[in-house]
């Protein structure tokens, strides 16, 4: 079987009714920015740039960002690279920056950290800017947003990112910017977010957490936090329609991306494109090739009428098992 799936990576991601599902990597590391991925995927959906920092002993400085960002968008140009502003806090901590918290993931976070030290932002952004220079295939997807005077902040300190560049010399054109969907305060504010950014990004592994209130981390409540709970997968669905109907592009780069079932809900909900690690591409593209789009479309209002995360796997696991 793995034969198999290893000799279909270079076929397209495309359902046997010829619906074309755009699939993206996740990066991080240098060498997740390998280039066999290139043909296979349609660009990094979601570069996390808080991994090299963790493995530093200070901020990186600008010179040491442009490198490590230059790299990643020159290993995909011309395809587009998704590149999260620093998202610390919760789980993530820096050695030389560490937050200690009563609780973590409800604190200071994403894009709340960097909005109160613009300076690491700052120097952040100007590296993402000039690392862009001549390739044009950056984007810029900002973590953990709230609330839209977030995202104004946010973009006042790119566009001032953008003219401190220009008077040095350097001239790029603006990124397209989006917001992460994973606090679920978001999901009743698309109009606003929408007038605000170019795409969305969901992260379903915070947005799954917080919407079930379960610890992304906590074996104790493991058993309690499944993507698949059927709250989780309405909100989804509405959100997915909801972006189509304002217009705004939306993929998801969270775990649920990256499982077979889960990227045939995502596609039949009608997501624009899957990010997910490297190396669940193989089993994911698999399922797509054999699944028709109107069958994924039904699996997903068969699947919205369950009640329990226990009756969504079974029904998941059974349907899955008749398109093997
Ligand atoms: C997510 O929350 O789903 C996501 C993709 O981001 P991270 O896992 O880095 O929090
Ligand atoms: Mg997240």
């Amino acid at each position: 079987l793995t034969a198999v799936l290893e000799h279909e990576q270079d076929l397209p991601s495309e359902t046997p009714d010829g619906y074309s599902m755009p699939l993206m990597v996740n990066t991080g590391l240098a060498v997740d920015a390998v280039a066999s991925l290139k043909p296979r995927i349609s660009g990094v959906g979601l570069y996390r740039t808080e991994v090299p920092f963790m493995i530093t002993e200070r901020f990186p400085g600008e010179q040491e960002q442009i490198r490590l960002y230059r790299d990643q968008l020159e290993s995909f140009a011309p395809l587009p690279v998704v590149m999260r502003t620093l998202d610390i806090g919760g789980d993530k901590d820096l050695p030389y920056f560490p937050i200690d918290e009563a609780n973590p993931f409800l604190g200071w976070r994403g894009i709340r950290v960097t909005l109160d030290h613009p300076e690491v932002l700052m120097v952040q952004l100007r590296a993402m800017l000039k690392a862009s220079e001549g390739l044009d295939n950056l984007q810029v997807l900002l973590p953990m947003v709230t609330n839209v005077d977030e995202v104004d902040d946010a973009l006042r300190l790119l566009d001032r990112a953008l003219q401190e560049i220009a008077e040095e010399g350097v001239s790029v054109p603006r990124p397209k910017v989006g917001v992460m969907l994973e606090v679920p305060a978001t999901l009743y504010q698309l109009a606003a977010l929408a007038g605000r950014v170019d795409f969305f990004s969901v992260g379903s592994n915070d947005l799954t957490q917080y919407l079930l209130a379960v610890d992304r981390n906590n074996p104790r409540v493991a058993e309690l936090y499944d993507a698949c709970h059927p709250a989780v997968l309405a909100a989804l669905d509405r959100l997915a329609k909801e972006s189509a109907a304002l217009r705004v592009p939306v993929s998801l780069c969270g775990e649920l991306a990256g499982d077979p079932a889960g990227a045939l809900l995502l596609m039949g909900m009608g997501f624009d494109a899957l990010s997910m690690n490297a190396p669940s591409l193989p089993r994911v593209r698999a399922a797509i090739r054999r699944v028709p789009l109107a069958a994924a479309q039904s699996l997903v209002s068969e699947t919205l009428a369950l009640e329990s995360p226990a009756k969504v796997r079974a029904h998941l696991a059974m349907r899955l098992g008749e398109w093997q």
